[in-house]
């Protein structure tokens, strides 16, 4: 009812080892995989765990996955909503899905809550961006008192992506509510190595095949970017009936997705 959809049982369960590169990122989230395994243990020694948890980074970097992962490691059930399916047309749905979402997390807490694009929902009220919006400040205002509203220890982690960090309203950020900030940023060489080496390991690779040359080449882009790339390589090889993939395959892939519209208008910019 609440339009979040919850990890099915059955799903494949997503942990630490699919996510590629991001070791501090994720020792920063041990200590939630930690809580949500536990609670009890940090409620006896009056530890206070925070409720939310703001990833922040330019999209594609892996804050979904991330997210997924905190629930995987910790085998809680995992409920995801994106901040767009909030804000409807008629006031009021809003800010009842996103009590309805509160309820369903309570009923099986310990659990994690993922709300993808929460700028959608909570960028600073009255701020000429789409401001003034009633049904969207009734939606927010609603997030807000569900997150004042349940108790500290009781096993609901709210974890939030945005790739547009300055817009939010500051209310969001005040301490109780998202007042721990992991920043997601785009892969280095060495991550950028890794994530290959993560979406390679279902692709049969020729001999030929240099996974860190194409990290060296492939500046700037994204761990969604590279598993694109390789999977382009792979529809490639396929189309020729080849079983593995050949690092022609993987060059000739980078021409149809290496510069996408985000990166050519930086080439651009860079020329001018
Ligand atoms: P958005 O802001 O667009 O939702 P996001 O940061 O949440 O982006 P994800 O949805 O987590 O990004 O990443 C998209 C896909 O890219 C993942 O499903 C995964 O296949 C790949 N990916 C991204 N980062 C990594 C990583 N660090 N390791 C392995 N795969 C990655």
């Amino acid at each position: 009812k609440s339009r979040a959809k919850m990890s099915a049982p059955g799903e494949k369960k997503v942990t630490f080892e699919d996510v590629a590169g991001l070791k501090e990122e994720k020792e920063e989230l041990e200590e939630i995989v930690d809580f949500l395994k536990d609670p009890k243990k940090y409620v006896q020694v009056g530890a206070r765990i925070p409720k939310g948890v703001l990833l922040e980074g330019p999209p594609g970097t892996g804050k979904t996955l991330l997210a997924k992962a905190v629930a995987g490691e910790a085998g809680v059930p995992f409920f995801t909503i994106s901040g767009s399916d909030f804000v409807e047309m008629f006031v009021g749905v809003g800010a009842s899905r996103v009590r309805d979402l509160f309820q369903d997390a309570k009923k099986n807490a310990p659990c994690i809550i993922f709300i993808d694009e929460i700028d959608a929902v909570a960028r600073r009220r009255g701020s000429g961006l789409g401001g003034g919006h009633d049904e969207r400040e009734q939606t927010l205002n609603q997030m807000l008192v569900e997150m004042d509203g349940f108790g500290v220890n009781e096993g609901i982690i709210v974890m939030a992506a945005t790739n547009r960090k300055d817009i939010l309203d500051p209310a969001i950020l005040r301490p109780g509510r998202f007042d721990r900030d992991v920043i997601v940023g785009r892969p280095d060489v060495g991550g950028r190595e890794e994530i290959l080496k993560v979406h390679a390991r279902n692709k049969p690779l020729g001999d030929d095949v240099d996974l860190k040359q194409i990290a060296q080449t492939t500046a700037g882009f994204t761990g969604a970017d590279l598993e694109n790339l390789l999977n382009e390589a792979a529809i490639l090889a396929a189309k020729q009936n080849r079983m593995y993939i050949q690092q022609a395959d993987i060059r000739h892939a980078f021409v149809k997705v290496g510069i996408g519209p985000e990166k050519k208008s930086r080439i651009v910019s860079e020329k001018e």
